[in-house]
């Protein structure tokens, strides 16, 4: 049997898994993420725990095929650099790779998030017969990874799939990329939140309008209907510029459920251009927070 070591870099915090070739967690453990101190010491602190996490699972440093890392873009994942993600604001241009390599004498390969989770639901989660899909999670921020033709979609630095910054509509205002409605913009955790704050008079946090949502509250309801729409409006530019067979949304907003995805699909069913295109499937992720460690592993065991 053979080993990956999965590391997920996230704002908040930072997952290590031990997983074995059929996607089994066989040991993991989660630190906090303290971006109070230099990324090379919070790195060091994550090599410390991946010892830990090996020792923990029994499993040889020769068993181990490799460590993967998923992290937040941008980053430069050809060479291995977290370039400057919005949520580690001091990890610029840190040799990831290199610096965790140091300690281990296995390979290390560094991929975004997003991709590596929809490397993670096409190794053993909602796509695993999927040979053209696309993985998006729609949580504090808005990412896709790109599956077409077996193969994840990695373009020039390992950025593809940045879909939280494409413009839906201009009138939303102004987005933290500078841009002018950007999808992340207006229908991420945290534009949810915003906005629902708005439209209520005082401050409430996306789960508060997921309990709002339950309990029918006339205006939340109407709101979250424009946001299922305008996540319509994304997986149907999605599915015409890529024909995939399944859109998989992951991430805490994909928690609204059934009365989502069917505002989603009536939406695809309408307007997307072609009529294969109008059956695609739309679904939840099925690995739920462990996407991103099981995803990091999957990328050691992928050929090429
Ligand atoms: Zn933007």
């Amino acid at each position: 049997m053979k080993y990956a070591i999965g590391v997920d870099i996230g704002g908040t915090k930072t997952a290590i898994a031990a997983v074995d070739e059929r996607g089994v967690i066989v040991s993991q453990s989660v630190i906090p993420t303290n971006l109070q101190i230099r990324p090379q010491a919070m790195i060091a602190e994550i090599q410390q725990e991946i010892s830990r996490v090996i020792e923990e699972s029994g499993v040889l440093i020769e068993e181990i095929a490799g460590i993967g890392i998923g992290a937040p873009g941008p980053l430069d994942s050809k060479n291995g650099l977290i370039s400057c993600p919005p949520n580690l604001p001091a990890w610029v241009d840190i040799p990831v790779r290199e610096l965790i390599g140091r300690s281990f004498s296995v390979p290390v390969l560094l991929e975004n998030d997003a991709n590596a989770a929809a490397l993670a639901e096409k190794w053993i989660g909602a796509a695993v017969e999927n040979e053209n899909f696309i993985y998006i999670t729609v949580s504090t921020g808005i990412g896709a990874g790109i599956i077409a033709e077996g193969k994840l979609l990695k373009g020039l630095k390992g950025n593809a799939g940045d879909i939280g910054h494409m413009v839906i509509d201009p009138s939303f205002g102004e987005c933290v990329c500078g841009q002018w409605g950007c999808l992340e913009s207006i229908a991420s955790g945290t534009a949810i939140a915003k906005r629902a704050s708005a439209i209520i008079g005082r401050e409430v946090t996306a789960k508060d309008v997921f309990r709002f949502y339950k309990e029918r509250d006339p205006d939340i309801t109407g709101y979250m209907e424009d946001v299922f729409n305008v996540l319509g409006v994304a997986s149907v530019s999605m599915i015409n510029t890529f024909d995939p067979e399944k859109i998989v949304f992951g991430g805490g907003v994909s928690k609204f459920g059934e009365p989502m995805f069917d505002s989603i699909r009536q939406y695809v069913r309408r307007y997307a251009l072609n009529p294969t295109g109008r059956k695609t499937e739309i679904t939840a992720a099925k690995l739920g927070q462990n996407a991103g460690v099981i995803g990091a592993a999957a990328l050691c065991f992928q050929n090429g």
